[in-house]
């Protein structure tokens, strides 16, 4: 169903991009993977592995005239772009208190207006096609809130109203915008807390085990390929927030 799409995955050098950047191209995507810093040779090999063509484009989402070159470059490399997974994201956790300006700025910067600039530029390829399917990674905390995550919730928060508004403006069209809002997810991001709070979330996921990977790549395979469902945040958290 899949078979032949461009999928853009941003983030896509580790952790939950690269877990979804790999389950598309196991749909027989092409995918066009959006890194940051750096992403390992391995990692394009594994992708290309699948049969499918793999374009690393390295830069920052937050950077609006970075996020248009990528979709102009997109559209000239495989004509369409039928998948945009708005996965980048960064925290920078601190008290409310002690926050600095320059913590709520930056992540603001990468995980909200990341996923504007992408949504801005690749909506008018899709609205031209006629057809696409944009995922946006929140999180729980953007519904619930957290307390040292004041920058991040907001972001996660943004991220959803964004979809939601995203959503009702390209309908008519025939493209989806959909959230996805993982719990706690065994990555490099979650890596860094401390065993007691890592051990602490552990009690409050019924399901009594933390989410991999794959888990959240299923759910964005899954909202591309249905075309009937937009709007929509999926919490895939382990029944943590209900
Ligand atoms: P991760 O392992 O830290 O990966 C995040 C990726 O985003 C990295 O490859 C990073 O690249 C990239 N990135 C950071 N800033 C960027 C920028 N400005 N432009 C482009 N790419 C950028 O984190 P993860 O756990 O996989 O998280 C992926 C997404 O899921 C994030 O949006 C996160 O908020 C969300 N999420 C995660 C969890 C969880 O429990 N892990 C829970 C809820 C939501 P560099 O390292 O090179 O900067």
């Amino acid at each position: 169903m899949l078979q032949g799409k461009t999928a853009v995955v941003t983030g896509a050098a580790k952790g939950i991009g690269k877990a979804i950047a790999l389950a598309f191209a196991k749909e027989g995507c092409n995918i066009v993977l959006n890194y940051h810093s750096s992403v390992s040779d391995e990692t394009i090999k594994e992708i290309e592995d699948c049969g499918v063509k793999c374009m690393p484009v390295k830069g920052d989402v937050g950077d609006f005239e970075f996020a248009a070159q990528l979709v102009k470059d997109v559209k000239k490399e495989f004509k369409t772009l039928d998948i945009l997974v708005n996965n980048a994201g960064i925290t920078s956790d601190m008290l409310l208190m002690r926050m600095s300006e320059e913590q709520f700025d930056k992540v603001i910067h990468t995980n909200l207006k990341g996923t504007f600039n992408m949504i801005r530029h690749a909506s008018s390829l899709m609205l031209k096609q006629r057809s696409g399917a944009i995922i946006n990674m929140a999180s729980v905390v953007g519904v619930t809130g957290n307390v040292g995550q004041a920058n991040y919730a907001a972001s996660k928060a943004g991220i959803i109203g964004l979809t939601k508004s995203t959503a009702k403006e390209l309908a008519q069209r025939g493209v989806t915008c959909n959230a996805i809002a993982p719990g706690f997810v065994e990555t490099d991001m979650t890596a860094v807390l401390p065993e007691d709070v890592q051990k602490q979330m552990l009690e409050t996921i019924p399901l009594k085990r933390y989410g991999q990977v794959e888990d959240i790549a299923n759910a964005a395979v899954f909202f591309a390929k249905n075309t009937y469902i937009t709007g929509q945040v999926l919490n895939v958290d382990g029944g943590m927030v209900m």
